[in-house]
């Protein structure tokens, strides 16, 4: 019974980890309220006032897809 249990737990632990892996990070302009991909090179020119976030956050705070990159 302990076995089975340890089982589950641990393809739970899985599950959790995994969906976090798929939770996207965008690069976020807190002064234009654009997000990029961190490949984008408008993500890699903008030092100052862009920060990673969570996609679900950029968005969140009224963030707006990036027209090169498309967020
Ligand atoms: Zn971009």
């Amino acid at each position: 019974m302990k076995k089975i249990l340890t089982v589950i737990f641990s393809v739970l632990i899985l599950c959790l980890s995994s969906s976090s892996v798929l939770a996207e990070t965008v690069v976020f302009n807190w002064k234009t309220l654009k997000y990029h991909k961190p490949s984008c090179q408008w993500a890699q020119k903008c030092t100052v006032n862009c920060t990673k976030v969570d996609k679900k956050e950029a968005i969140k705070h009224g963030g707006k897809p990036c027209k090169v990159c498309g967020g």
